[in-house]
């Protein structure tokens, strides 16, 4: 059999692992594979080239319940250990993934989360953490000695409005020796922050105040809650927010990023039977604590379990499906 012959057997076994229909995704994968075939054949530059980064649940379970949380898209549940998630991390470096976002659940109930970012950075200097941030004042000596690079703290408006007066949102006291911190020290600080639409004003405030500091924020937008449709949400003003307050910024200023709609352009969407429920291509390729790979936020149809005794393949092929939102 030819080396070609032998990986399409080698995919097709690996396919019957993944739940669902697995001659649909065959067929999706191969399609995205011959499109990368056709560009070279390199898989490290296709995910260099959308910056798509591995994001690795260490525990599936939060102390908090955020209403805009998904989760990941994975159970709440379960926790992976570090010999696990170092030979997925290895695999997934070797595929060519070059940052690493270590997340949950919330990754900080773990005491050992610092463990996870040094093992990390033995393998790529950009390794991250997404916590909601209230076990900082216990974890982030211990991260910032492990050699964190980034960290994204996401956050509810119900704390800054406490941490406010006079109708302003402020920096509650649990965040800002992070804050400080941040300015002083090496890793990179990104806040996620919802803004709901009736909060467009008190949002502009409160990002001159952040940005000012040095700090990056990530907006999104959070409509009334059982209205989901994207056409309610005011996304031009948000984004005159942003613009606004990024024109009025120095040099050492932070910036106001904002995740916003993207229509679904990928080879695997055309044959989506969640793509009514689709509101964001994510950038990146998700292993869960339960040892699932997730390609998409918003359908498990893609999904595939991490076969450990076939990591470099199993890896491969879920970055494949992952890559698919740009060409
Ligand atoms: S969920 Fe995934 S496959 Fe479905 S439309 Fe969105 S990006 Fe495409």
């Amino acid at each position: 059999m030819t080396a070609r012959g032998c990986f399409e057997v080698r995919m097709r076994t690996l396919l019957g692992t993944i739940r669902g229909t697995p001659e649909r995704r065959q067929d999706v994968v191969d399609r995205i594979r011959r499109r990368v075939e056709d560009r070279g054949g390199d898989l490290a530059r296709e995910i260099r080239d959308r910056d798509l980064y591995f994001r690795v649940s260490v525990v599936g379970t939060c102390n908090l319940s955020c209403a805009f949380c998904h989760n990941e898209g994975a159970p709440a549940a379960g926790k992976m250990s570090l010999a696990t998630a170092e030979l997925a991390i290895a695999a997934a470096v070797r595929a060519g993934f070059t940052r690493v976002q270590f997340t949950g659940g919330e990754p900080l109930l773990r005491p050992d989360i610092a463990d996870f970012v040094r093992m990390a950075r033995s393998y790529v200097t950009d390794v991250g953490v997404t916590t909601n941030g209230t076990y900082l004042p216990q974890r982030l000596n211990a991260l910032t000695e492990a050699g964190l690079h980034r960290l994204h703290v996401s956050l509810q408006t119900e704390p800054l409005e406490d941490a406010g007066t006079g109708g302003h949102w402020g920096i509650p006291a649990w965040l800002m020796p992070t804050v400080e911190r941040a300015a002083a020290d090496t890793f990179r600080l990104r806040l996620n922050l919802p803004v709901p639409a009736g909060a467009l004003a008190t949002a502009e405030r409160f990002l001159r105040l952040l940005t000012a500091q040095g700090v990056d924020v990530k907006v999104f937008s959070v409509l009334p809650e059982g209205d989901l449709r994207a056409e309610v949400y005011p996304l031009a003003a948000l984004r005159a927010v942003v613009n606004r307050v990024n024109a009025a910024q120095r040099s050492s200023s932070g910036r106001v990023l904002m995740r916003g709609f993207r229509a679904p352009s990928g080879l695997r969407c055309t044959t989506c039977a969640d793509i009514d429920r689709c509101r964001e291509q994510s950038h990146s390729l998700r292993l869960g604590a339960d040892l699932v790979l997730r390609p998409c936020l918003a359908t498990r149809a893609w999904d595939s379990t991490l076969v450990i005794d076939d990591l470099d393949a199993s890896i491969r092929q879920a970055a494949l499906l992952a890559l698919d939102y740009q060409w």
